[in-house]
């Protein structure tokens, strides 16, 4: 419903009257709540944003979904959401939402729409290029040993078979098991810059 300046001035007036008088209007909130969801679907679940993984429960109605609120059961949030967390049906009904991979071209202004297959492809091929340029089998360091009992400090030649040229950001999304394999296949790959975003 469109609220005019009309309309939100009454509105605020009969809020505003309520509390004057007194009167709680909690619970005939917490009715009209009720009333919406009371034919929904109810679906427990998730919450994708961060690793603090809050509960959530997602009511729909058809292929709508119609309320998001935290799960009152769930040991971690106890009902509980954060704004994100709150704003989480966004996700999936939002007109600016992009659905299938993009490109843009070095230099040029406009994205395009790309299938998944040359997506991937293009990730592969660039990352194996990348890898292949930049990739350092050994490097010299420094090392402490002791020679007759005095501990002293050489340069050796030392294995370290690392990229500097490709970097990993990311994600709080992924659960324990995806991490490990995520960062089993990066180190296999010899990055050294793996970062997480929640540490941004
Ligand atoms: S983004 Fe918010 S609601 Fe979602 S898991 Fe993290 S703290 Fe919980």
């Amino acid at each position: 419903m469109e609220v005019s300046r009309r309309n939100f001035l009454k509105i605020s007036g009969v809020g505003v009257a309520a509390t004057t008088l007194g009167l709680n209007l909690d619970p005939v909130e917490a009715k009209a709540q009720e009333l919406a969801i009371q034919h929904a679907k109810e679906t427990t679940t998730i919450c994708p944003y961060c690793s603090v993984g809050c509960g959530m429960i997602v009511h729909t109605q058809g292929d709508n979904v119609i309320n998001v609120e935290g799960d009152p059961d769930h040991p971690i949030n106890e009902g509980a959401l954060c704004p994100k967390g709150s704003s989480v049906y966004q996700l999936r009904d939002n007109k600016a939402r992009i659905t299938k991979p993009m490109y843009r071209a070095a230099g040029a202004a406009a994205w395009q729409e790309v299938t998944w297959e040359w997506a991937l492809d293009q990730i592969a091929r660039k990352t194996k290029a990348t890898r292949d340029a930049s990739f350092v089998p050994t490097s010299k360091i420094k090392v402490k040993e002791k020679v007759a009992g005095v501990e002293v400090e050489k340069e050796i030649e030392a294995e370290v078979n690392r990229t500097m040229g490709i970097a990993s950001v990311g994600s709080a999304a992924l659960d324990n098991e995806e991490c490990y394999l995520y960062q089993k296949f990066l180190r296999g790959l010899g990055l050294v810059y793996i970062e997480h975003q929640a540490r941004i």
